[in-house]
């Protein structure tokens, strides 16, 4: 394809701490539409990258760029705004109120607050219109009632990607989507993940190898902060250095 087809892409991205070096020149090209997994040993950078990415982090060096336009050196809450959301790690439910109702705030979230806005009892409808949809799609329909801190772990981590799709990224970067999850939620969030990305990107960090085979379309290896290897998942697992780094983590 063309540059056209890439909606992110990294160019010498560094970041050093103190002399040393987390990132070092990452050349990274997410495809717009892909399921992008970004692997790799512990420590490897994969974290600092994704700090980077969404502006936690300012690069030593290198350059971001998201639909063309430089955001090397744009602000967190912009990016969001430019439709780039991470999930996870920063997606704030809250354990008291209902599945619902948590959507419904991070729909709200996303329209603004203006309070005459909110009066309006048309627009209140539409929401929860629209917030159970959501609920609907994430398979969380039967649970719309019950608040946050009783659903399952797997159950949680899909209401983080329901009220970060409230938000309506155009490309969502997810961290570790899996951790900590037995067999049934795994299965649920990747059929999940599948489902969101048939009309948005996604690009994630994942240790869990088996889901990275069966979600990615495309894989970049990191190891001691530079880019090990690139492609598909039979490709870069039959690469030794990938092997090697591995087992030598
Ligand atoms: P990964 O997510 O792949 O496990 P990280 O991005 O978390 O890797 O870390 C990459 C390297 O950078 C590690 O060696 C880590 O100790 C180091 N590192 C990360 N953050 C900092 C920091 N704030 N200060 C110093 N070193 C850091």
């Amino acid at each position: 394809g063309t540059t056209d087809d890439i909606i992110l892409q990294t160019q010498g991205l560094t970041k050093d701490f103190k002399g040393f070096t987390a990132v070092s020149e990452v050349d990274l090209a997410v495809r717009r539409g892909s399921i992008h997994a970004l692997i790799g040993p512990n420590g490897a950078g994969k974290t600092t990258c994704f700090n980077l990415l969404t502006k936690f982090l300012i690069p030593t060096r290198g350059t971001i760029t998201y639909k063309g336009e430089d955001i090397t050196r744009v602000k967190p809450a912009d990016i969001a705004r430019r439709g780039l959301v991470r999930s996870f790690q920063i997606s704030a439910v809250f354990p008291h109120l209902t599945v619902l109702e948590n959507v419904r705030i991070a729909l709200q979230r996303k329209r603004g607050d203006s309070f005459d806005f909110w009066n309006s009892e048309h627009v209140l409808k539409e929401l929860d219109g629209e917030a159970a949809r959501l609920v609907e799609a994430v398979g969380l329909a039967e649970f719309s009632r019950h608040q946050a801190v009783e659903l399952s772990y797997g159950r949680k981590r899909a209401l983080e990607i329901a009220t970060t799709l409230a938000l309506d990224p155009e490309m969502m970067l997810l961290d570790e989507p899996m951790a900590g999850m037995g067999h049934e939620d795994v299965d649920r969030i990747a059929e999940l993940i599948r489902r969101v990305s048939a009309d948005r990107t996604i690009l994630m960090v994942e240790h869990n190898l088996s889901v990275v085979a069966s979600l990615s379309d495309r894989i970049t290896v990191l190891a001691r902060g530079k880019v090990l290897a690139e492609g598909d998942y039979a490709t870069v697992s039959k690469d030794p250095r990938v092997i090697e780094a591995y087992i030598g983590a």
